[in-house]
């Protein structure tokens, strides 16, 4: 996808600056302790792989995969787990990455769900909030940027498993996505 796509929110280079600081603000935070980061699948492992190659302390990282928008632009109100953590969190530090929160539902599930594995502490970063939209409240400790109440795209978020390899984030254009997903051979 060469040419630009949606309606570019955060270009390339400043999610580059944002997620430089959050790593430094990250490495700062667990200097000497011993770092479990959870990337919640799918959309948040493109802003992961750039996080933890910016953090600058040992961290080991795991994987989970929760679903509660199925294919749709709206949640469906309930998460699902698709697949769980591989290790145990039992007395380790714990900081959740996860793309967007938008309702406040996903990661506020995950939350109670982590912590009920007796962790040491718990932390949630996540790259975009929509903080108008809250219905559940979460501490959020890491916000890479607050943003509008619009659906967005890009940077491992996805419109029907799609656009999550644009390097930026932009809005949806529902029209245009749905003429480029149409026109492709089968
Ligand atoms: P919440 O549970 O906070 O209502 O929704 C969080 C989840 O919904 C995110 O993990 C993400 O999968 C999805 N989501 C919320 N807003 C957006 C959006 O604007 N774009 C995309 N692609 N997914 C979103």
């Amino acid at each position: 996808m060469k040419r630009i796509f949606g309606k570019p929110l955060i270009t390339q280079m400043e999610i580059e600056k944002r997620v430089k600081e959050l790593g430094t603000k990250i490495t700062a935070d667990y200097e000497g302790r011993e770092l479990v980061m959870i990337c919640i699948l799918k959309g948040a492992y493109v802003f992961f792989a750039d996080l933890v190659r910016n953090i600058h302390i040992p961290v080991s990282v795991d994987f989970m995969m929760v679903s509660s928008y199925g294919a749709g632009t709206s949640s469906t109100g309930a998460v699902k787990i698709i697949s769980d953590l591989s290790e145990a969190i039992k007395d380790k530090d714990v900081l959740i990455v996860e793309d967007i929160v938008d309702s406040g539902l996903t990661l506020s599930y995950l939350y109670k769900t982590l912590r009920s594995k007796k962790p040491k502490t718990i932390k949630l970063c996540v790259l975009l909030d929509k903080l108008e939209r809250r219905k559940y409240e979460t501490p959020i400790d890491y916000i890479g940027f607050t943003i509008q109440t619009n659906f967005v795209i890009g940077y491992g978020l996805d419109y029907k498993d799609n656009f999550r390899n644009l390097p930026y984030i932009a809005v949806l254009d529902e029209g245009e996505a749905e003429q480029l997903l149409n026109h492709r051979e089968r």
